[in-house]
């Protein structure tokens, strides 16, 4: 970071610093930031003080988004960016909130190739470059309250990391000592693991909506490293080591666990 950066970023850490009131009675409520230590959550305020100051929030609907919304939103978010550093958010700036489930009109191919219109009801969405989109009723449900595998904050903000480097593919800008061999074998293996096991009606312990594409792959296994890193490690201990390589974070260590 050159000089003028550093200097800015201190000078919006100390005049738009979160209130340490606000912050401990928002982030008190969220299961996930439970087992952070104190110099983890110091960062963690840091680093929402940041995304508070370079984000927008807009709500639809006539919905008032109010300090502790967002505290709730960034905190989630910036977990994942924990030791990845604000920068991995760069590049867009609006956050669109919806009271309940948005309704988008897509289209769609079928196993013949036909195209077809379709509505579908989602409570995220990520635009490349763009916008990204969540619905409130579902985040604050699974913000106060930990739903293994499932939190929909740190799904579309997986789909933001992953579009870092092009069109999300299931590969963000992985770290110099990261093969992207490794990642790619290790990621796909899994990828069609899950998608035999759907194909012949087997249980799986990873929500079959990984099963859509490797874009949205990597979505939800981000979603169990950080809501139910015991279940990824579990299904596919491969996996849940690179997440900790791409993340830099151990979140089963922070449960007392070890995976691998
Ligand atoms: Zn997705």
């Amino acid at each position: 970071m050159n000089c003028i950066a550093k200097y800015l970023r201190q000078r919006i850490l100390r005049k738009y610093a979160i209130a340490f009131n606000e912050w401990h009675s928002i982030t008190a409520r969220i299961p996930l930031l439970k087992d952070l230590s104190s110099t983890e959550r110091a960062r963690l305020r840091q680093l929402c003080t940041l995304f508070l100051y370079h984000k927008t929030f807009t709500g639809t609907k006539s919905l008032n988004i109010s300090q502790a919304m967002k505290i709730t939103i960034a905190a989630q978010a910036c977990l994942q960016i924990l030791n990845l550093g604000i920068n991995s958010f760069n590049g867009w700036v609006e956050i669109i909130i919806y009271p309940g489930a948005f309704r988008v009109k897509r289209h769609v191919t079928d196993s013949n190739g036909l195209v077809h219109q379709e509505d579908q009801s989602l409570s995220g969405e990520a635009w490349d470059r763009g916008p990204l989109i969540l619905s409130w009723d579902e985040l604050e449900h699974e913000s106060y309250q930990l739903i293994p595998g499932h939190n929909v904050i740190v799904h579309e903000f997986a789909h933001k990391l992953d579009m870092l480097n092009g069109r999300a593919n299931g590969m963000p800008p992985l770290h110099p000592n990261m093969p992207i061999e490794k990642w790619t074998d290790t990621l796909s293996r899994a990828y069609e693991l899950l998608n035999q096991k759907i194909d012949n009606f087997k249980h799986s312990d990873i929500n079959p909506y990984a099963s859509t594409n490797p874009a949205e792959f990597f979505a939800v296994i981000s979603e169990y490293f950080f809501t139910a890193p015991e279940i990824l490690c579990q299904h596919c201990p491969e996996v849940y080591e690179q997440l900790k390589q791409y993340y830099r974070q151990d979140t089963l260590q922070r449960l007392n666990q070890t995976c691998l």
